[in-house]
């Protein structure tokens, strides 16, 4: 299966769907010819991750991370089942499960969950619907939500309506099995949280050390490498754009080393590093993923 090698660790993306997306999508200021400019100027944006048309290469993934014997799953896409008003996402039927299972991790084999934040597309197979009921996918798994995270949409309303937090969330704290966290917090084997609010007020990216290596997984604070090139570009769906374009600046410049960055939705490479082009704008060099070595 693919993936990228962080010193002992494995991080493994396991898809439910590849797009290319519309940036009217993402952003209220920028269209496909939009994209085009900014790839123009940034021609690492070409390919990679964006195509000729202007459209992002997009996915809704989950990223397994497995390292001595511990196994993470970071988020969990949208799921199967759920009542959601997108069209898109509405009552899917797609066989996660079992690519989850084809990649090496049944869902019995997971230990955690972690929900960089709680949207729609990040919490969705937390539960699965059985005789009629939001029961926890992952049945000997801790899920771990951090505790502003949780807070904030236990108290707020999604945007569209959808009844989120009561099939994907409030099933798993009643099954016993939520561990509310600070932003900052540590996970076993060399993982932690890394705090970056904005998209939502509880935010954090996914930070992996093992052996003198390190990736982060970028969570929902750069939706595309479109916002490397052109920071000041927050998402529509921001709870907070101006925090959002701060966390993106302060991340560039904590992350710009020999880090492995991991786009939670970057299709194409999917991940790279973070470097300074000519006229001194950031920049992703794509790293694609690679196939387990054999033995
Ligand atoms: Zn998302």
């Amino acid at each position: 299966m693919d993936g990228w090698q962080v010193g002992r660790a494995r991080i493994t993306p396991v898809i439910e769907v590849e797009t290319r997306t519309s940036p009217r999508f993402l952003f209220s200021g920028m269209d496909k010819t939009g994209v085009q400019a900014v790839a123009e100027r940034s021609p690492w944006l070409s390919g990679s991750f964006v195509d000729d048309d202007g459209y992002l290469l997009q996915r809704i993934q989950c990223l397994v991370i497995e390292i001595d014997g511990t196994r993470i799953v970071v988020d969990t896409c949208v799921g199967n089942d759920k009542p959601r008003t997108n069209p898109g996402w509405h009552n899917l039927q797609l066989p996660f499960l079992s690519d989850l299972s084809a990649a090496g991790y049944p869902a019995e084999s997971i230990d955690a969950v972690v929900c960089t934040h709680l949207h729609v597309d990040h919490v969705g197979w937390n539960t699965s619907r059985v005789d009629g009921r939001w029961v926890p996918t992952f049945p000997n798994a801790r899920y771990v939500f951090t505790q502003p995270e949780f807070e904030y949409w236990q108290a707020t309303s999604y945007p569209d309506g959808d009844d989120i937090f009561s099939d994907s969330v409030a099933p798993v704290v009643e099954a016993g099995r939520a561990d509310l966290v600070p932003v900052d917090h540590r996970l076993d084997a060399g993982v932690r949280l890394d705090p970056t609010p904005g998209h939502t007020p509880g935010h954090v990216s996914v930070v992996i050390e093992s052996e003198g290596q390190q990736a982060v997984i970028t969570g929902d604070m750069i939706h595309t490498p479109v916002q490397v090139a052109s920071v000041e570009l927050s998402s529509a769906f921001d709870y907070d754009q101006h925090a959002a374009a701060d966390t993106r600046r302060e991340f560039l410049q904590r992350y710009a080393d020999d880090t492995l960055v991991i786009g939670t939705h970057w299709g194409g490479a999917g991940a790279g590093r973070i470097r300074a082009d000519e006229d001194g704008r950031w920049a992703i060099e794509p790293v694609g993923s690679t196939a387990r070595s054999a033995g």
